[in-house]
């Protein structure tokens, strides 16, 4: 699920609120921080996976929606306007919440692709 940047820094307060929080905490907000972690990154706040110690994988990070278009737009235009599935694969491994639905979007709008692809033509109308 990809949310707005006010919901994001209200769940990003919440996470660490409920990190030092030293009293007992209802069950939905365990589940919560299982799910989340945050980091500074430049000073600015990010929800990350949290970061499992014997992992050996790359921090990912969740995005909000003001975010998704810049990195679809990056990932696309330094790929040459690669397909649903390669962009998913490629872009999973870095953001959690970025979905194929997300991405289907994104290129349902890139005029190049539709151009290419009667599918995503018919999508688009
Ligand atoms: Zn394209």
């Amino acid at each position: 699920m990809i949310v707005d940047e006010k919901r994001y820094d209200d769940i990003i307060r919440e996470v660490l609120e409920m990190k030092t929080r030293t009293t007992s905490k209802p069950c939905h907000e365990y589940r919560r921080i299982r799910r989340y972690g945050v980091i500074s990154v430049d000073g600015v706040q990010e929800l990350i996976e949290p970061i499992n110690g014997s992992q050996k994988t790359e921090t990912r990070f969740f995005v909000h929606n003001q975010q998704v278009f810049e990195i679809l737009a990056k990932a696309h235009s330094e790929t040459g306007h690669e397909g649903v599935h390669r962009m998913h694969n490629n872009l999973k491994t870095h953001y959690p919440n970025i979905t194929r639905e997300v991405i289907q979007l994104y290129l349902s709008c890139c005029n190049t692709c539709v151009e290419k692809n009667p599918i995503l033509k018919e999508a688009q109308l």
